[in-house]
């Protein structure tokens, strides 16, 4: 497998000739003269746009390029890891997009090239574009904190992509002796999913609560404050009083490096040994957006809100983790909003339209306990460039419990619906 052959015109030729053949297949009223529009990363961004795509145009030939063939979601995964639910339930097939009609290659992308709009594909075949929409989510910085690299991850899990780092720090947690400390580092903003590392430590303290009771939960932070702060901690002293300790950036929660052969975790302040060290690097735009050259020097892809085309990439539009998108956060819910915005977008790019000036819903939920929920929603629109918040509500500090089960149950509706609407 040649990774670093760029795509020759010649190439480009025998991948439209390859391409047109598949699309063929999968829909044979596509005529040969419409938009070829490339989707790289079947997950909630991409596999949205892809469908919204299909959704509001028939005759576009859309290829959607994902690896794997079972998506493994990673919003209810902190549930997975305390035992509260399987694995099946995160897992999501292409089947449904196949059968409407988008090819779906099970290939990684390996090369961009925008002079000619070409992707290179894993098997070598090099894919046309008229448009490309990457959304390849987030890479882990496996050269950012000293003594982390891949080999590590394997000892020390991040769990920060779901599926078999899942299933080891379930495994790990599964085999630790009551007593020992759970560490979980989190890194400085800006990272996938901002308060999952707090639904983490809750759900942790929450396995172990019932398990293994004399255990601690240590949230080392690169952070001072974070997304519905008093509503964990007033959380953590109500269900877990004395089991989460959690050490901000000012008190001297950063970590610095590690060490896998003892499981320990350094920080300028101290040295911290873990019985389970769930580790969480800083990250970036998937590797690919840097190979398109979307990707600037802060590891993400700078975007005009307006069409999420790329500011550095003509023709490329990056959507979800991979994006710098101003106050949206990076979740599955604003790729999802920004999957169906992108999708517009590009459909009247295409046909020479103006296009609309998006406005995107998201909403997140985070479970601290079976049945106790709380959740923030935002509404973002482009500003200065940047997608600000023009409207935001936060769960109530007081409600009463019965609200929160009630934010429960809307976290699984949420979920039923924007897996349903990715994936169908
Ligand atoms: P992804 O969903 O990660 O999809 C990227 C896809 O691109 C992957 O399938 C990958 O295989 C593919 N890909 C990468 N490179 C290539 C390539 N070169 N070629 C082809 N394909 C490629 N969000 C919420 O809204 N609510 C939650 O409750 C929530 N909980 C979370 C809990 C945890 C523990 C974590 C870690 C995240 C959580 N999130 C939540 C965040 C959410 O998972 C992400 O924001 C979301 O998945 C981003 O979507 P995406 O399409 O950008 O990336």
């Amino acid at each position: 497998m040649d990774v670093t052959r760029q795509p020759t015109r010649r190439d480009v030729a025998r991948g439209v000739a390859a391409i047109a053949a598949a699309s063929a297949v999968a829909c044979p009223s596509i005529a040969q003269s419409a938009a070829r529009v490339v989707v790289i990363g079947g997950g909630f961004g991409g596999a949205s746009c892809a469908r919204a795509l299909r959704r509001l145009d028939a005759a576009l030939r859309i290829t959607l390029i994902e690896p794997k063939r079972t998506f493994t979601a990673c919003p209810f995964s902190n549930e997975v890891i305390a035992g509260l639910r399987g694995m099946a339930a995160q897992q999501f097939t292409y089947d449904k997009i196949v059968a409407e009609g988008v090819t779906v290659i099970a290939q990684a992308a390996m090369t961009v090239d925008p002079q000619v709009r070409a992707v290179g594909l894993a098997d070598g075949n090099i894919l046309a574009y008229d448009r490309l929409v990457l959304a390849p989510g987030i890479d882990l910085r496996f050269d950012a904190l000293p003594g982390y690299d891949e080999a590590a991850s394997a000892r020390m899990p991040h769990a920060w992509q779901a599926g078999e780092q899942t299933m080891l720090l379930r495994e790990q947690l599964e085999a630790m002796d009551d007593g020992g400390v759970v560490v979980l580092a989190v890194p400085a903003a800006p990272l996938r999913c901002p308060p999952a590392p707090y639904e983490r430590a809750s759900l942790i303290a929450h396995f172990l609560k019932a398990r293994k009771p004399r255990s601690k939960v240590l949230v080392l932070d690169a952070k001072d404050g974070f997304p519905q702060q008093r509503l964990f901690e007033n959380a953590w002293k109500e269900l877990y009083p004395g089991m989460i300790e959690r050490i901000a950036l000012s008190q001297g929660g950063r970590v610095i490096s590690v060490d896998p052969a003892t499981n320990t975790i350094v920080t300028d302040f101290g040295n911290y040994a873990a019985q389970v060290a769930n580790v969480i690097p800083p990250q970036k735009a998937g590797r690919i957006a840097g190979i398109a050259g979307a990707a600037d020097n802060t590891g993400w892809c700078p975007i005009n809100p307006a069409t999420f085309e790329s500011k550095l990439v003509p023709n490329i539009h990056v959507i979800g983790d991979a994006c710098i998108a101003g106050q949206i956060p990076k979740s599955a819910s604003a790729a999802h909003a920004q999957a169906r915005a992108c999708a517009a977008a590009v459909v009247n790019l295409i046909s020479g339209k103006s296009t609309d000036m998006p406005r995107l819903n998201g909403a997140c939920y985070n479970t601290v306990a079976p049945g106790y929920a709380f959740s923030l929603s935002g509404i973002y629109q482009p500003k200065d460039g940047q997608f600000a918040e023009v409207e935001g509500s936060t769960s109530a500090v007081d409600a009463p419990r019965e609200v929160r089960r009630q934010e429960a149950e809307n976290a699984q509706t949420w979920f039923r619906t924007i897996t349903v609407d990715a994936f169908g």
